[in-house]
């Protein structure tokens, strides 16, 4: 989709640091993170947010979680961590491509503000 930064960093017209790559997704750092480990994971294919998720989307967001868990255990995060994906304005989703951030290695408050 044309002038969506994610889009841009799928196609790799915006450099990423990038932490895994295949032909349906990507993982890179957040540029701001909010944890001693924090990476973002996108589709390549531009989906709005969850909300403009589908049936046919199961084996992409399987695909997305599977691929998180084997990067949390790559990266050492054995003490846990934790999966979001905001959505809309009141979830607080700034860039409006989908996308789960992953963040790990500090204990993680709960309920998040
Ligand atoms: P959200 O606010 O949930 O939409 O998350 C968007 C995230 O993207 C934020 O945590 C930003 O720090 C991150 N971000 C924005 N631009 C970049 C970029 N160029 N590279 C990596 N992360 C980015
Ligand atoms: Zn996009």
């Amino acid at each position: 989709m044309e002038d969506c930064l994610f889009c841009k960093i799928a196609a790799g017209q915006i450099p990423s640091n990038k932490l895994y790559e295949d032909d349906r997704l990507l993982a890179f750092y957040d540029i701001d993170p909010q944890a001693p480990v924090h990476f973002l994971v996108i589709p390549k294919q531009h989906i709005a947010s969850a909300a403009a998720l589908t049936e046919a989307d199961a084996d992409l967001l399987g695909h997305v979680f599977a691929t998180i868990a084997s990067l949390c255990a790559k990266l050492g995060c054995d003490g846990g961590y934790r999966v979001v994906t905001n959505v809309g304005e009141d979830g607080g989703q700034s860039v409006p491509h989908l996308h789960f951030h992953v963040l790990a290695k500090r204990s993680l408050a709960w309920p998040p503000g």
